[in-house]
């Protein structure tokens, strides 16, 4: 029997990401987000085992912590590459649009702009249908608990605000939440929790209160940034590692 709608949520120990795997099972085509290069053969496999065919390899955002794996499952599996508009990766297929539409058999994921990590981010809405509840994947947005920094990458906290107020928090309150991390071990959350209970941004927090919030962070650069920016801007080549 083959199951309508194949969602998994894999992670990668090192840099803790979140890869989402989203396919049609009856239909065999299959999404990724955010797929991170060392994790490519594990994914393949799984896709291979389901009997899938990769279609698309999308990215939230140019990444600062990890290198993608789009260029590679571009070249081991003819999938397209996305990545928001604007975000510079000329060698992406498609950049990535407000209310851009990605289809995968019966389904079908929205793209919502949401900058403020980066100015190009993006979160993937899948809304609710008879097999699988309202979901949105949030990259380094929208957090549990929490939300994306907004100090480099022109970040900015007033956008990341809007994003999150007029956007995110508009979806429904039952709507998924699927990040692009989580450092405590959580999988997932809901609007409804975020809007109650996410600490730097909570439906009743202004956006002086958020801006001094994120202000006060001080974070350390992400240890990997010097190789996985130049490297996501290039869909994840290295090659120019070796020449370095
Ligand atoms: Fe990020």
């Amino acid at each position: 029997m083959k199951t309508k709608f194949l969602f998994y949520q894999l992670l990668d120990y090192e840099s803790n990401t979140y890869t989402y795997l989203l396919a049609d099972g009856e239909k065999g085509e299959a999404v990724l987000i955010d797929p991170v290069k060392e994790q490519v053969d594990r994914d393949l496999k799984l896709i291979e085992e389901l009997g899938l065919k990769l279609k698309y390899a999308l990215d939230t955002h140019v990444h600062a912590d990890h290198i993608t794996a789009a260029g590679t499952l571009r070249e081991r599996t003819q999938c397209k590459t996305a990545v928001g508009e604007g975000a510079n990766v000329e060698c992406a297929d498609h950049t990535i649009r407000e209310n851009d539409s990605f289809c995968f058999g019966d389904f079908t994921l929205k793209a919502i702009s949401t900058p403020g990590h980066t100015d190009t981010c993006m979160s993937f809405y899948l809304p609710a249908g008879a097999h699988n509840p309202s979901m949105v994947f949030t990259g380094d947005c929208l957090l549990i608990r929490g939300c994306g920094r907004t100090d480099f990458q022109q970040g900015s906290a007033e956008k990341m605000y809007y994003s999150i107020k007029e956007k995110l928090y508009r979806l429904s309150d039952e709507t998924l939440v699927y990040p692009g991390h989580d450092y405590q071990g959580r999988t997932h959350s809901t609007i409804y929790e975020e809007k109650r209970f996410n600490p730097r941004i909570h439906e009743k927090t202004t956006l002086g209160e958020f801006q001094e919030i994120m202000a006060s962070l001080k974070l350390a650069p992400p240890k990997k940034i010097q190789i996985a920016l130049p490297a996501n801007l290039v869909c994840g080549s290295t090659a120019h590692v070796a020449l370095a």
